[in-house]
């Protein structure tokens, strides 16, 4: 198993056969009315700035294993304690809120899966219809504010980046293709910012989906988990370092994070909600371990509430009754019942068929275990700064301010990671 994670980031490593789907560009067309860039003295009024995110990539795993690109990261730029996810602490959910600044809850990806009760639809990432169908992606990633005010952006596998959402893509984007191995991902990033400046991104986002995969199947603790995290650093320095040999490498942010972070499992330890929920009821069912989201009618909707309120190891929350700490329960999508289990345990829909002994996230986001990473260097960030845990909806407007763009509404406050910026980037108006 490790063999085949390790194989798919090496393979074509040194390829640098590109095919760049170039979607579309306005060359320079809105250039003349960005605002005065603060950095501009330096880069000529040009800077890009890449976001790479590595699926599941725990707060903790620097600690647990050897991360000398990501410890050299944090020297030379800021590293926060940890970066908090928002609830459900899932990869679509908080993909999308780190691109919109807004927690599930508001932006509508409630869960991986769920189901939407006005379109009478269910949403998964298997399901190609619902999963490009921009009905289903609600605020306004950052690409499209960014390409509103005439910057140009790219993405790599950005949930959402493939979705034509308020009618656009990124100038420059794929098509999801988990099977594409990390190294060609990098080769592009790279290619993206070799282009003449004409043309040449100022926002990269590119996703991987490791160490996620293997956190599922080994946990947080396990050997094979700690050494793809190694080799994912060593690739993140292979990168880190073609980034500083280009010409305006000065010029260009580069920042890694990721959107969750791994609990360990046990099958001797999981709830299965049919145990409690007869198939012969009326009620839908939708999410996966360890967060379910349960969609009834009238008299069945406290039928199945009263089922589960009582069972050990879940929490079972009507809508209103889900605590403040995790902003959930007002979209309808989040359904009637919401069903989260504790820390380290799990909750099926059916009988597990093998053994869950590795890990998974989705856990309330006070449990630590579900805790991601944020390191970023460049020339917006200050040098060796720690910067405390923060939750993810506020990177929104952190890249607004960088890239120097009027940010959309969100859920997010700049005051809450200014201080990771230096001066030159902080606005002249003092903050509230
Ligand atoms: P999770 O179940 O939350 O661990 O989801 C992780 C999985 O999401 C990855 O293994 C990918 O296969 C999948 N994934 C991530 N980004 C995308 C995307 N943009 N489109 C489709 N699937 C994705
Ligand atoms: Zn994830
Ligand atoms: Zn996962």
């Amino acid at each position: 198993m490790i063999k085949a994670h390790v194989r798919i980031i090496l393979k074509g490593l040194k390829s640098i056969s590109l095919r760049i789907a170039f979607h579309s560009f306005f060359p320079g067309m809105f250039l003349a009315f960005l605002p005065f860039h603060p950095v501009s003295s330096q880069c000529n009024g040009f800077q890009s700035t890449v976001v790479i995110s590595l699926d599941g990539f725990r707060w903790d795993y620097p600690e647990k294993a050897n991360t000398p690109t990501l410890d050299q990261i944090a020297k030379t730029g800021v590293k926060a304690h940890s970066l908090i996810p928002s609830f459900p602490s899932k990869t679509f959910p908080n993909h999308y809120s780190i691109a919109t600044g807004l927690v599930p809850d508001h932006h509508g990806l409630v869960n991986n899966s769920f189901y939407d009760p006005k379109m009478k639809r269910p949403y998964s990432m298997g399901n190609a219809d619902a999963r490009f169908d921009p009905a289903f992606y609600g605020g306004e990633p950052i690409w499209i504010s960014a390409q509103k005010q005439g910057l140009r952006t790219a993405s790599f596998y950005w949930v959402g980046s493939d979705v034509a959402i308020q009618g656009k893509h990124p100038d420059y984007y794929k098509t999801y293709d988990g099977s594409v191995p990390f190294s060609e991902r990098i080769d592009t990033v790279i290619h993206w910012l070799s282009m003449p400046q004409s043309i040449r991104p100022q926002l990269i986002m590119a996703y991987y989906e490791e160490p996620d995969g293997i956190g599922h199947d080994f946990g947080p603790d396990g050997k094979e988990t700690l050494s793809l995290v190694h080799e994912l650093d060593s690739i993140i320095g292979i990168l880190y370092n073609r980034i500083k040999m280009l010409p305006e490498a000065d010029c260009i942010n580069f920042i890694v994070l990721s959107d969750h972070g791994m609990g360990a499992t046990s099958t001797e330890r999981y709830v299965n909600l049919r145990d409690y929920i007869p198939e012969s009821w009326p009620v839908k069912i939708v999410g996966g371990n360890p967060n379910y989201n349960l969609y009834a009618e009238g008299k069945w909707i406290d039928s199945s509430y009263n089922a589960l309120k009582k069972v050990a190891h879940i929490k079972t929350w009507k809508p209103t009754a889900v605590p403040e700490h995790l902003s959930y329960g007002t979209n309808p999508r989040t359904g009637n019942i919401i069903v989260v289990a504790d820390s380290a345990w799990s909750v099926t829909d059916r009988e597990p068929k093998k053994p869950a002994t590795g890990g998974t996230h989705g856990y309330d986001i006070r449990n630590t275990d579900m805790h991601a990473i944020f390191y970023a260097t460049g020339p917006s960030f200050r040098e060796g700064y720690i910067h405390p845990s923060f939750q993810n909806i506020h990177i929104y407007a952190l890249l607004a301010q960088i890239l120097v763009i009027n940010p959309a509404l969100t859920d997010g406050d700049l005051n809450q990671v200014i201080d990771m910026l230096k001066p030159q980037n902080v606005p002249n108006d003092p903050i509230e």
